[in-house]
């Protein structure tokens, strides 16, 4: 059985319906805190459980007669090492066989701030007596397809990027090749960079003003201009920092990255930064 964390996750939901796509229903362990958020895969035959990464007994009863694991990254920042720690020691003592975890883009040596513990994850994917992937994602396009409303209000799109090339693909691409992976024992122990098709700040302004059919330009800024607007939105602190600290990332080429393995895992092109948002932006109304 393959057991998938975050179930009800933006990611989550994509990787089960790949899934489900290519294996028996009842072969999938899709988990979350509350399952009965998971109602409507249970209906189609998927195995729903409980499983919470600050509840160790939640993770092992989850890990019955399963051996590969989907850890899609908790969404906690600052507390994700020990999730994932609490995970890793459930899944050794369970005899599960194989552990994937959804990291970021070269996370061994990337100096962004969001790295830190994906790396920290890594180092103890390495030391766990099991086999483990590493599927290091790059940025989602849904970063920014899924926040045009600010620029759209203000007429311009604004970062501290720079002219850096963002190697964006969409969370379904990415879910793709988790499954790829998962489904493959002999890809099993890999660490796959995941890129998509790169474009630029002014290359994404470009393309949403052709969408929305009026001119977005890009305001690139410099970082404590970024830093005050963010926070005068009304973002916290530590995401501001964290945000900021992407985009100057960006602009150092830290999320720039060949697309090919991502391309090569899912078997078919890879969704448009135009496609993506055509789909936004029809969505939005
Ligand atoms: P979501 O916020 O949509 O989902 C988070 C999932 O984690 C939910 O299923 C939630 O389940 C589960 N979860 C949260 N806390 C716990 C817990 N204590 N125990 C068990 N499950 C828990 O996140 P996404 O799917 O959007 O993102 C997945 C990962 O990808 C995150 O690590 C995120 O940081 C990262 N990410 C990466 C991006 C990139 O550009 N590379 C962009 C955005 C995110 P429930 O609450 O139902 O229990």
């Amino acid at each position: 059985m393959i057991l998938v964390t975050g179930s009800t996750g933006k990611l989550g939901q994509l990787v089960v319906d790949e899934l489900l796509r290519h294996v028996e229903p009842s072969t999938i362990v899709a988990t979350a805190r509350r399952p009965e958020a998971l109602a409507s895969l249970a209906a189609r035959g998927v195995t729903v459980r409980e499983l919470d990464y600050d509840r160790p007994a939640t993770i092992a009863a989850a890990l019955d007669g399963v051996t590969n694991v989907l850890l899609i990254s908790s969404s906690e920042i600052g507390r994700r090492v020990a999730q994932h720690q609490a995970v890793l020691d459930a899944a050794v003592a369970s005899g599960v066989e194989h552990v994937a975890y959804t990291s970021i883009l070269r996370a061994g040596t990337s100096s962004l701030i969001a790295a830190i513990e994906h790396r920290a994850t890594e180092e103890l994917l390495a030391a766990a007596p099991l086999t483990t992937s590493r599927l290091r994602h790059g940025w989602y396009i849904e970063n920014y397809t899924e926040q045009l409303a600010p620029a759209l209000a203000n007429g311009a799109f604004v970062g501290a990027a720079g002219v850096g090339r963002i190697a964006a693909a969409t969370r379904a691409d990415y879910a793709a090749a988790d499954v790829a992976v998962l489904r493959d024992r002999a890809r099993w122990g890999g660490t796959y960079e995941l890129a998509g098709d790169a474009f630029t700040m002014a290359d994404l302004a470009a393309t949403v003003s052709r969408a929305v059919g009026r001119e977005l330009p890009y305001a690139d800024l410099p970082a404590a201009e970024l830093t005050s607007i963010l926070t005068g939105a009304g973002l916290p602190g530590p995401l501001v920092e964290f945000l900021v600290d992407a985009d100057l990332g960006i602009a150092r080429g830290e999320l720039d990255a060949p697309s090919a393995t991502l391309q090569e895992l899912i078997g078919r092109p890879l969704t448009s930064l135009a496609d993506a948002v055509g789909v936004a932006v029809r969505d939005a109304g």
